[in-house]
């Protein structure tokens, strides 16, 4: 869901998030999730060098377990803010990316355009947990390469960032 930054009022832009495309989509892969159920809000602020958005969002469903790989259920509450300023600013000349606005995760956009869904992904992807391990009595016996890695919150354009804090 792209949102011209133009387009962002003085009151903002409030999204419903709803299992309904494309946000269902969006959310099970960011989690490696079958949604059972998704519900929240984005609130879209156009900011002075860019924008934010508050994400308030629960998903619940179905994820396998890191460790057996058997179905699990997993809960992920989001409460965060993320702020994307124009990626125009890396090219600047200056040297430092400035991370003055404290404990809000910093992303870059073309300036433009946001896009929505992207910001969710992200939003989710923040408020996983690193490893989703059932509690069955039998998990581990099969121990070892259920969890190959895996993508999630590694490849996160925000990882790097969240290193230098
Ligand atoms: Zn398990």
């Amino acid at each position: 869901m792209q949102v011209g930054i133009d387009t962002i009022g003085p009151k903002g832009r409030q999204v419903q998030l709803s299992p309904s495309s494309p946000w269902g989509d969006v959310v099970a892969s960011s989690l490696d999730l079958t949604v059972a159920s998704l519900d929240g809000t984005l609130d879209v602020k156009r900011t002075a060098r860019g924008a934010s958005v508050v994400i308030r969002a629960t998903a619940s469903g179905t994820h396998l377990c890191d460790r057996c790989g058997q179905p699990t259920p997993l809960s992920v509450e989001v409460d965060t803010t993320l702020a994307y300023r124009p990626s125009a600013e890396l090219d600047d000349g200056q040297e430092e990316v400035e991370l003055s606005e404290g404990d809000l995760d910093v992303g870059f956009f073309d300036g433009v355009t946001l896009d929505l869904t992207d910001v969710v992904a992200e939003g989710f992807a923040l408020a996983a947990p690193d490893r989703v391990t059932c509690d069955r009595s039998d998990c581990g016996d099969t121990v070892g390469d259920a969890s190959d890695g895996q993508d999630g919150a590694s490849s996160s354009p925000f990882a790097a960032l969240k290193d230098l804090l």
